[in-house]
């Protein structure tokens, strides 16, 4: 049987790593909706965004046309510090759960950051040197994108500011140490450093923050500081885009095996982990080429897609940033304290907004409880030991081979590993210890928040 050839893992060769990204809304027929600037709630132009992003990321945000985008040599060197990354196949899971599905999942998690997020840190990193930049802003939620990014500025000579969710910042100072290794400032947000923190600060008198406020705190600092930009780790067409080498390369392994998915899964926080794995299915699909169920995955706590509107909004809680049409539970949502901190942002990407519009993928949400049960049942049989927020797409990997035993269909199943959770160990003792608790927001709260979208059209 060929089946029985297919290795545990999948290794690409070096010079199989994309030398280019695929731009999926060029495959699209409905785009996505553009950006409006918040003030005349106009599409924004490229030259109204440059004094916040680096030109060239402003031309791939705005990019809807090129299906192909060539990887600098720069980065493509850069990939191969941790890349290809390997598509394993899920034998031992598999065998626990008694289950003729066949599973296999794409690991980003081999690199110091331990997540995806690398991907697009070094191509902004890039651009932002290219232009001469003296560094660059951001935010951080549960510190994996503020660790990448503290990587990829130190390759480059970068100065880089994170502004760090509070919470996380008082939760994970191993994340911070980290990112200080690299040579980046962290400071908690809200903070006094800028007018918006304070403001914030004024309004909600002990806030842990949330990565809304956050991301307000870093285009203030980027647009106030001679030489920065600011650059952000997810919901961005362009950080999508990064992102497409993930999916590339999963489809690149299981071509070589004549291998195709059923169902194609992924958690889902601001869409960046999950819009770069489907990418190149999506495309086939968008161009009636071959059909794939794919299923985006979120926290019950922050359900963005299952619960939100599709609908212009801010970006940050500080409304500074341009508006997006997006599944949103709107600006003013601040997510309950869930242990995945990095799928608690309000919004989503609007690539992936408008393809969930259009019924091209599904969404689904799950109680954390639930996700930590699957993390440790993958951890024990597969070795590694997951990020909380990859376990929201564990979850439903297993929910889907279970059905598979029910119904004896022999399922492909691909879903994506984003990372590790090394830094999660206060959320895993929580759970070993029986403390972990599910909260899911009432109708009455998350129409709080509707009530404050900004009213457009
Ligand atoms: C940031 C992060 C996510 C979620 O972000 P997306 O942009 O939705 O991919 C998922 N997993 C890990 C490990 C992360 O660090």
């Amino acid at each position: 049987m060929a089946e029985n050839k297919i290795p545990y893992k999948i290794y690409l060769d070096e010079k199989e790593i994309p030398s280019q990204w695929y731009n999926v809304r060029a495959d699209m027929k409905n785009k996505p909706a553009p950006l409006l600037n918040p003030a005349t709630l106009k599409p924004m132009k490229s030259e109204e965004l440059y004094p916040v992003f680096c030109e060239e990321l402003v031309a791939q945000e705005l990019n809807d046309t090129d299906a192909y985008i060539d990887i600098p040599e720069e980065i493509q060197n850069f990939y191969k510090m941790y890349r290809p990354s390997p598509l394993i196949r899920a034998y031992f899971l598999e065998k626990a759960l008694d289950t003729p599905a066949k599973i296999y999942y794409k690991f980003e998690g081999n690199n110091t950051s331990g997540s995806h997020k690398l991907n697009s840190a070094i191509a902004q990193a890039y651009y932002a040197k290219k232009q001469g930049l003296k560094g660059v802003t951001t935010e951080t939620g549960a510190g994996q994108w503020g660790t990448a990014l503290s990587m990829a500025c130190s390759y480059f000579g970068l100065d880089c500011k994170v502004f760090m969710v509070k919470v996380s910042y008082e939760q994970k100072p191993f994340r911070r140490e980290v990112m200080r290794t690299y040579g980046a400032s962290v400071t908690p947000s809200p903070s006094t450093t800028t007018e918006i923190g304070k403001k914030i600060l004024e309004a909600h008198p002990g806030t842990t923050g949330s990565l809304g406020c956050a991301i307000s705190e870093a285009v203030e600092a980027a647009t106030t500081t001679e030489g920065y930009r600011y650059v952000l780790g997810s919901v961005l067409n362009q950080v999508l885009l990064h992102q497409s080498v993930i999916g590339l390369e999963a489809k690149a392994a299981l071509d070589k095996y004549g291998v195709k998915p059923d169902i194609i899964i992924g958690c889902a926080g601001g869409g960046s982990n999950l819009g770069g794995l489907i990418s190149p299915f999506m495309g086939e699909k968008l161009r009636g080429e071959a059909d794939y169920r794919i299923v985006a995955v979120e926290p019950a706590s922050c359900p963005s897609f299952t619960r939100g509107k599709f609908a212009y909004d801010f970006c940050d809680t500080g409304m500074v940033c341009p508006l997006a049409k997006m599944y949103t539970l709107g600006s003013n949502f601040i997510p309950s304290a869930n242990h995945a901190g990095g799928l608690r942002y309000h919004g989503m990407s609007s690539t992936l907004s408008q393809l969930y519009h259009d019924g091209l993928m599904e969404a689904t949400s799950v109680e954390q409880t639930s996700v930590f049960a699957a993390a440790e049942q993958f951890a024990r049989v597969e070795g590694i030991l997951p990020a909380p927020e990859s376990s929201h797409a564990i979850r439903v990997a297993i929910d889907e081979a279970l059905k598979c035993k029910e119904t004896g269909e022999e399922k492909t199943i691909l879903f994506g590993l984003t990372g590790t959770g090394y830094f999660d160990m206060v959320a895993y003792q929580k759970f070993n210890d029986g403390e972990m608790t599910d909260y899911i927001p009432t109708d009455e709260e998350l129409q709080k928040s509707f009530d404050t979208l900004p009213k457009v059209d």
